[in-house]
């Protein structure tokens, strides 16, 4: 029998400039970066990777820095906001955080029970910390300018904005095997695997809402788990009876992936667990230099004299 998805494996998004990005996402959220690399579709561009302590999936944003790129409106037909977990306590230090780092952050709302901060980060990509009761037993980045108590512990959920909910829950719940397990006003939640960080799906349905613009500052792709290959061969066959165009399986280096588009037009992505972030950096040296699949290594030299230079985060030994 085909199982669903476990969950989110990652969230890819564009944003502009690769240094503000790392300083965003390392020095202001403490996220760790695990994978420095480029964008394997285009070398001339970076692929940035930001995790928990090893990049365990659900916990992994990634970021295409397209400098001089336009704008992007956020929109139907798109993930609007990436949401990560924290300890639910965790909030008011998180709130006077942002604050103090310069991110204009509104009071905490309510949803479904939980305390959620809204902010954007720099290029207006969407973001929430959901206060969270299940982040028991994840450890998150304690090596970052974040106390370790109040780290972030992997994704919370992702939000699809969309014009007409049947069709993007079809895909959700008959093809990925999430339920329904919530509705708030126009919002309706979905939830797929067990226990794991980022296993809920959001989806705000506004009828009349304009279709969203993918570039700097939205989410290109949002990527579900798949155990291995086997696992993954089996969704795609599900996908492929749904009607959906899905790519043959594309070798990302750390995971194997399928891209198809769901009915409401969001990119979604089914990738494997294994290998994982680990096969060409050790742990403790994850995101510390440029890493390059095995197909580019031969025109290393070409490649980074072509990259714009970044500074790295630098690890905090508490
Ligand atoms: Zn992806």
């Amino acid at each position: 029998m085909v199982k669903g998805v476990l969950g989110l494996h990652h969230v890819t998004s564009i944003s502009s400039d690769p240094q503000k990005t790392l300083d965003f996402y390392t020095k202001i959220l403490g996220l760790r970066l695990i994978k420095l690399t480029v964008n394997y579709d285009d070398p001339s561009t970076y692929h940035v990777y930001f995790g928990d302590e090893i990049g365990h999936p659900g916990t992994v944003l990634t970021f295409f820095p397209w400098p001089g790129q336009p704008s992007g409106r956020k929109g139907a037909g798109q993930a609007t906001n990436t949401s990560f977990s924290v300890p639910q306590e965790s909030i008011p230090y998180w709130q006077d955080r942002l604050k103090s780092q310069g991110v204009s952050v509104k009071a905490p709302t309510q949803r479904f029970g939980d305390p959620v901060l809204s902010f954007d980060d720099h290029d207006g990509q969407g973001l929430e910390l959901v206060g969270s009761k299940e982040v028991e037993g994840r450890i998150g980045w304690t090596h970052g300018p974040v106390p370790r108590e109040h780290a972030i512990k992997g994704f919370h959920s992702v939000t699809l904005l969309e014009e007409v909910l049947e069709r993007t829950e079809s895909v959700l719940v008959d093809t990925l095997d999430f339920r329904q397990v919530g509705e708030e006003e126009n919002r309706f939640r979905y939830e797929a695997g067990k226990g794991s960080a980022g296993t809920i799906v959001d989806v705000v349905s506004r009828p009349k809402a304009q279709r969203g613009f993918v570039s700097v500052g939205t989410v290109h792709h949002v990527a579900f788990r798949a155990s291995n290959d086997e696992h993954q061969k089996d969704l795609r066959q599900e996908i492929l009876k749904a009607d959906l165009n899905v790519t043959p399986v594309i070798n990302r280096n750390y995971f194997h992936s399928i891209y198809f588009r769901e009915h409401g037009g969001v990119l979604f992505e089914v990738a494997t667990d294994q290998p994982g972030f680990a096969i060409d950096e050790s742990p403790e040296q994850l995101g510390t230099r440029l890493t390059l699949p095995p197909w580019l290594e031969h025109s290393r030299a070409e490649i980074e004299r072509n990259l714009p230079p970044v500074s790295l985060p630098k690890r905090i030994i508490a």
